[in-house]
């Protein structure tokens, strides 16, 4: 070996000294930001638990989510035990089960929900462990939440005392955990062309038992314990009306099988490690949460928003690691004599993943604070029309936001970024994409927003709670101007669109304008949450990195690339946590 093959390969292992050994306490801006979003109290209790999970996820589970997504160790479907009884089982690597047990068991991801508030301490954690990507169980982290807040919001007394202590359970080899069937295979968007029926069939625990036939085409968490789907309930109308909402049990009472077959399991793009299939419901035996003839809306309010806002901090997790493991290899390798770091075209690269992943961090947890306020009952009309449109446009841009910053996260690694072996970035990016997807695709989030700016007048809470927020960051108003002219722009497009009655024509329309709110959502959430630090300097960085986003995401014109530019982006490129 050469010299220069020696100092180049010193300079690969600095990169990898570089990385965090914990994501929490590595992460100034994310300590400042919890502590002005949660009570004081809750920041304490909360304070060393984020440090102790932010050290796991840094380390044994990010190590145990690399074994995992080997493709040798992905899940496989095992439909019959060693003697013959049907289980509809999936085999796990035990590196499945590490990582489990650092999610359920040191995150404590879904047993914070036994506290009240728990939305922002658990969407904390979950960015914590969204650093390592979808990890096989981030997914189903996400949907065993959204039937926690299912049954404790809509579900009966019996079912609630026979699943909610296994639910809450931060014991990982006792926990129930949850998944959540919508999509068939004539349509995930259109959920109203659900096809599967439910037919009521005597009682037991204490309330009506139905039983479901039909097929579902994309079943994530295909081996959760209790699976929430929808299903067409006897009598009922055509299209979401007719919808109920039930919670299914893996097991039936005796312990046996529950009537329905996993047909296969699917070869994903990316969320590898978590098996998603195609489940044959055969009359399985569920329970209706809440009234049969709700369910739609039950599982919007519940299931869906919950979904949607672990999905919008999943992707500025995701961003915040591209982000980090970029910097440190920018500064470590070296090109023409010395580190890339020292490019000017590098540094706005790098300019462009901290901006962007900082204002992801502070917008989606912003979010996760104002859902507890809404379960509190502490928010009116207007700040409720904010929360839903903020979280229906945040979802849609942050994985479009997440999917830049982890390519641009490869780019800076050159060859080594293509590399599954050399670093996460690969399967981050496969991840996103699965993200991007589910949840809502784009379009119908757009076409969501238009019916809810159009039928609920929405618009009205949604502009005045951003108007509110972005007014509220006091001394930021210049580099925030781009986002002041958004709301002047929409509201001037919302006005041309007021008399248009084609819904698919008024969603494109709104398309650009949408991706912007949520844009200047976040830039309003970054500069709150500057507003709060109290080093000068650092303040004066994290200021040009706001105007930064601003400018790139929301400015008309493209930034003037002179001496000012240059000197901006070394500023926020030179950040160093
Ligand atoms: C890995 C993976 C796991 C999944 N796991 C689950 C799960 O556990 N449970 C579950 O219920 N689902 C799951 N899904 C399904 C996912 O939610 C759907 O794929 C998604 O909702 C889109 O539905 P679709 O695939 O039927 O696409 P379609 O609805 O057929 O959409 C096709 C295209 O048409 C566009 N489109 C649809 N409607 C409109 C409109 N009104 N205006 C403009 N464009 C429109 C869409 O944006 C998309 O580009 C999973 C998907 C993946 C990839």
């Amino acid at each position: 070996m050469t010299e220069r093959h020696q100092k180049a390969r010193a300079d690969l292992r600095q990169w990898q000294e570089s990385q965090p050994t914990n994501f929490y306490t590595s992460n100034h801006q994310l300590q400042r930001l919890l502590k002005r979003l949660m009570a004081p109290e809750r920041f304490a209790q909360a304070q060393n638990h984020l440090e102790s999970f932010g050290q796991v996820a840094a380390g044994p589970l990010d190590q145990a989510a690399v074994i995992n997504n080997r493709h040798w160790n992905l899940p496989r479907l095992e439909r019959w035990s060693p003697i013959g009884e049907r289980t509809e089982g999936i085999e796990h690597h035990p590196s499945y089960h590490d990582c489990g047990k650092a999610i359920y068991e040191d995150g404590r991801v879904i047993s914070v929900y036994a506290q009240s508030p728990a939305n922002l301490h658990a969407q904390a954690l979950f960015y914590l462990s969204s650093h390592v990507g979808e990890a096989g169980h981030n997914c189903p982290v996400a949907c065993t939440a959204g039937v926690v807040k299912a049954l404790a919001g809509a579900g009966s007394k019996a079912l609630k005392a026979r699943w909610m202590p296994g639910l809450l359970t931060n014991d990982y080899s006792q926990r129930l955990d949850g998944a959540q069937f919508l999509t068939e295979v004539q349509g995930g968007s259109d959920v109203g062309a659900n096809t599967v029926r439910a037919v009521p069939d005597g009682e037991s625990l204490g309330t009506t038992r139905w039983r479901i036939h039909g097929e579902k085409w994309f079943c994530s968490n295909a081996d959760a314990d209790l699976i929430l789907m929808t299903a067409r309930y006897e009598g009922g109308p055509e299209g979401t009306a007719g919808l109920g909402l039930f919670v299914v049990p893996r097991l039936l009472e005796d312990g046996s099988a529950n009537h329905f077959a996993l047909r296969r399991l699917k070869d994903k793009l990316g969320t590898r490690s978590m098996p998603s299939g195609e489940l044959d419901f055969n009359g399985a035996v569920g329970y209706a949460v809440g009234l049969a003839q709700k369910g739609f809306g039950t599982v919007m309010r519940y299931v869906i928003n919950t979904s949607r806002l672990y999905n919008t901090v999943g992707c500025a997790g995701i961003s915040r690691r591209a982000h980090v493991i970029a910097d440190g290899y920018a500064r470590a390798r070296r090109a023409f004599g010395r580190p890339v770091f020292e490019f000017p075209l590098m540094q706005e690269m790098l300019a462009s993943t901290r901006s962007t992943s900082a204002a992801l961090m502070a917008g989606s947890l912003e979010l996760a604070a104002v859902a507890d306020e809404a379960e509190a009952g502490r928010l009116d009309a207007s700040e409720q029309a904010f929360l839903r449109v903020a979280t229906n446009l945040a979802k849609m841009r942050s994985c479009q936001h997440s999917h830049r910053v982890v390519l641009t996260g490869i780019e800076t690694l050159g060859g080594n970024g293509a590399i599954e072996s050399f670093s996460v970035l690969p399967r981050l990016l496969r991840d996103n994409v699965v993200y991007e997807n589910w949840e809502g695709t784009h379009n119908t989030l757009v076409a969501q927003t238009v019916r809810d700016f159009a039928r609920h007048r929405l618009h009205e809470g949604f502009l005045a709670g951003l108007t509110a927020r972005l007014e509220a960051a006091k001394g930021l108003s210049k580099p925030l101007a781009p986002a002041f002219e958004t709301i002047e722009r929409t509201q001037h497009a919302l006005v041309q669109m007021a008399d248009v009655r084609d819904p698919g024509l008024a969603a494109l329309m709104l398309r650009p304008h949408a991706e912007a709110l949520a844009d200047a959502f976040f830039a309003a959430s970054y500069a709150t949450d500057i507003a709060q630090e109290t080093d000068p300097t650092r303040k004066e960085a994290e200021t040009e990195a706001l105007a930064h986003f601003c400018q790139t995401q929301l400015g008309q014109i493209p930034a003037t690339r002179d001496r000012a530019y240059a000197q901006r982006i070394h500023t926020i490129a030179s950040l160093t946590d």
